[in-house]
């Protein structure tokens, strides 16, 4: 990698408004090629305004970003490109109700991709081994625990090959007893040198497998740091408040 490298997700002096409410405040952040940056922060301070933002399913005010050097795309082909690039993972699940685990899989590359159905098949499968639930393949969305669904939806989104991941709160749904299995599928993304921006409460899972944490309250990011910092020196009133919450 040579220093003109640009980083996986740039966001410079970014804005965003919802009527008269500033939810995203001069926002200015990076995420490098191979590596996890959790976003931290209490409910309603814009950190998933910010991932839909990066994949324009809500449009800006002002400022800029860029994935993998390249602005946003406004709309056609080259947003349809950059939502393929952008892998989502949500809190709720977002699978297809009436097809099956595989089917879910291999629509987006056959559809988007223009993979033939073999070979979306061959990687699904390999997918859905990568995540743990090869035997559910031919299982509706229903007939599976959440973390089996969730894990199916991580297949899906690297079904398109996306250049980097983008999780909004990907374990918040789940019962307690199944959100380390979703952890341990990301921890494993991670591990194989993925781009991850990871909206978590899961504060084992940024002390682990996050580069760098960037705490936003109120539309700001407040703090960005490694998780050692931020976990042992946090610097702003906001995150000492923050974490004595939830720790
Ligand atoms: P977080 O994910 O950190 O909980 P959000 O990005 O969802 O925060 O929301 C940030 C703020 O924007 C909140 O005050 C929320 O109520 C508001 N908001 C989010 N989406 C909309 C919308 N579509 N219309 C109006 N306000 C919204
Ligand atoms: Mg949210």
């Amino acid at each position: 990698m040579t220093a003109a490298t640009p980083p996986m997700i740039k966001a410079a002096a970014v804005n965003k408004f919802f009527g008269d409410l500033h939810v995203l405040k001069d926002i200015n952040m990076e995420v490098p090629r191979g590596q996890v940056v959790v976003v931290l922060g209490p409910s309603g301070s814009g950190k998933s305004t910010l991932c839909r933002a990066i994949n324009r399913l809500e449009p800006i005010d002002s400022g800029d970003i860029e994935v993998d050097g390249q602005p946003l795309p406004a709309e056609g082909k080259a947003l349809a490109a950059l939502r393929a690039d952008v892998g989502m993972v949500f809190q709720q699940f977002n699978l297809f109700a009436h097809k099956t685990i595989l089917d879910n899989v291999t629509l987006g590359p056959v559809k988007v991709r223009k993979v033939s159905g073999e070979e979306a098949r061959t990687t699904a499968m390999e997918l859905l081994e990568r995540v743990g639930i090869t035997n559910q393949a031919e299982k509706y969305p229903a007939q599976l625990s959440g973390g089996q669904q969730q894990r199916a939806a991580i297949a899906r989104a690297l079904a398109m090959q996306p250049k980097v991941m983008l999780f909004d709160e990907p374990t918040s749904a789940l019962d307690p007893e199944m959100v380390q299995e979703v952890l341990d599928t990301m921890t494993g993304l991670a591990k194989d040198g993925m781009t991850m921006l990871v909206v978590t409460h899961e504060m084992g899972f940024a002390r682990k497998a996050a580069h760098r944490v960037m705490f936003m309250s109120d539309g700001e990011i407040v703090e960005d740091s490694t998780p050692s910092e931020f976990f042992t020196a946090p610097k702003s009133d906001r995150a000492k408040d923050f974490l004595g919450k939830i720790l």
